[in-house]
């Protein structure tokens, strides 16, 4: 399993299983690429059905990051870390365990927030090493910021006009990114539908001049962009065959099943900006933010960088006009920047 070469991200540099007998963790950090820089990534607490899945999840999601940091001009590179998530698990140990093995690294991996690892985990990471996303950060904040400039880029690509007003888009989860990326939709004069899981998040939404849309309706509600901010793997073949948007730009982490329904979106027109190109707001804070210092103008810098967002996108579906995936782009891109040969 460790070196089944099969499945992506699993050209790795290092795999540690990284365990805790007394707090009952257990899991992987996967360092996947170092060659720009100190690896970045979240650590990831979650239920997994065996150790297959959770190192394939590990080796896909550390992959993500390192190329997500490459297309963003970032000098660091990208790693995972994956957890068991299990009733017995003693959180608070479990997380010290992990600030002192990442501190024993000396600084090769910087961990920042993910699925099941909040303010609360990184507090307990924190007691024992600085190799966290700095105290102030604003993840979410930052994320969104980059989806609004992807989206920019994609009104830029459509009709040369980056401007939300006159256009529909369909947020798709109400979530810390989706709620902030769908309120400036609103602000910026667009008629925004969402749809959430989470009544508390459609009232929000109602109170906010969002047109609320059933979960289960997503895929026929007609709009101008799709922006996916839920969870990822909505998108398989199926759906891309009819989902009546012209764009799809958003934060989810792999929103299409993969490429097969990539070359069924592309086959209709359908704009796809893929989410290694626009979510990578918080990591760009967070590389220039431990590097730099966490200062006022380390901060604003940061914004500038997220900004520049607008511009990738942009250039990526320009090169696509010429018939390549969007998808299969960034990946080419984000590998020549690694060094690494295209899989
Ligand atoms: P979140 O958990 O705060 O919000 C997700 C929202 O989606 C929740 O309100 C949930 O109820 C809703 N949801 C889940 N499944 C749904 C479905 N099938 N239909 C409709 N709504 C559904 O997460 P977030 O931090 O806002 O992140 C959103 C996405 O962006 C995730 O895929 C995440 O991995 C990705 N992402 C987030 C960041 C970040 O900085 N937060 C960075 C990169 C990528």
């Amino acid at each position: 399993m460790l070196f089944d070469r099969s499945g992506p991200g699993a050209d790795y540099e290092r795999l540690i299983a990284v365990q805790d007998p007394g707090s009952g963790l257990q899991g992987v950090l996967v360092l996947h690429s170092t060659h720009l820089g100190p690896a970045f990534g979240g650590i990831r607490r979650a239920r997994y059905p065996d150790e297959a899945s959770l190192v394939a999840d590990a080796c896909a999601l550390a992959e993500a990051m390192s190329f997500k940091c490459a297309l963003a001009g970032l000098e660091a590179g990208g790693g995972k870390m994956v957890l068991f998530d299990h009733p017995g698990l003693d959180r608070r140990a479990a997380y010290r365990a992990i600030g002192r093995f990442i501190e024993q690294l000396g600084g090769g991996y910087v961990c920042g927030p993910d699925i099941g690892t909040g303010d609360e985990e990184l507090g307990w990471v924190r007691a024992e090493t600085g190799f966290v996303n700095p105290l102030g950060n604003d993840a979410a904040g930052m994320t969104a910021r980059g989806v609004l400039a992807g989206l920019r880029g994609v009104g830029r690509h459509l009709d040369g006009n980056p401007s939300f007003e006159g256009r529909s888009f369909l947020v798709q989860g109400l979530g810390a990114v989706g709620s902030r990326v769908a309120s400036a939709l609103v602000a910026g004069g667009a008629t925004v539908y969402a749809t959430d899981r989470d009544a508390k998040r459609i009232q929000w939404a109602k109170d906010a001049g969002i047109r609320p849309v059933a979960v289960e309706d997503w895929a026929s509600t007609q709009a101008d962009v799709l922006v996916p901010c839920a969870s990822g793997g909505l998108l398989d073949e199926e759906v891309a065959a009819r989902v009546p948007v012209g764009a799809i730009c958003g934060s989810a982490n792999n929103p299409t099943t993969g490429r097969d329904a990539q070359s069924v979106l592309a086959k209709r027109g359908v704009v796809y900006v893929p989410d290694l190109v626009v979510n990578a707001g918080a990591v760009i804070e967070g590389v220039l933010t431990m590097t730099q210092g966490a200062s006022d103008a380390v901060r604003q810098a940061a914004k500038r960088q997220v900004d520049k967002i607008e511009a990738t996108t942009l250039e990526l579906l320009a090169q696509a006009d010429a018939g390549p995936l969007p998808g299969d782009l960034a990946r080419e891109m984000a590998q020549a920047r690694l060094g690494k040969e295209p899989a």
